[in-house]
């Protein structure tokens, strides 16, 4: 509605990995396919990693990494639908004592 609404807005939302592929599916299902582009990143959207790749490639819908960068194995890699990497302050200063900076 707000995308519809307003010609210049772009969101980024934040699903926090609270949904399943099929309800992450059903959200974009409210989403018409040409604003979907306006959408800059949707982070998260689903409990499991790869299952938010497929969100992303069955909805275009671009997503974003939080939560998954403190997995264990995380390693930064351009992924297909995946636009941003979420850094936030303090893992940013934890990195930083780690590599002695
Ligand atoms: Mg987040």
């Amino acid at each position: 509605m707000f995308l519809e609404a307003i010609p210049e807005l772009w969101l980024r939302l934040d699903a926090n990995r609270q949904w399943t592929l099929e309800k992450a599916k059903k959200f974009a299902g409210y989403i018409a396919p040409e604003f979907r582009q306006r959408i800059a990143f949707l982070e998260e959207p689903c409990q499991q990693p790869d299952d938010s790749l497929l969100f992303s490639a069955e909805t275009g819908i671009a997503i974003a990494w939080d939560e998954t960068v403190r997995d264990a194995g995380f390693e930064p890699a351009a992924q297909n639908g995946l636009s941003a990497i979420v850094i936030k302050p303090t893992w940013l200063v934890r990195l930083l004592m780690c590599v002695n900076w």
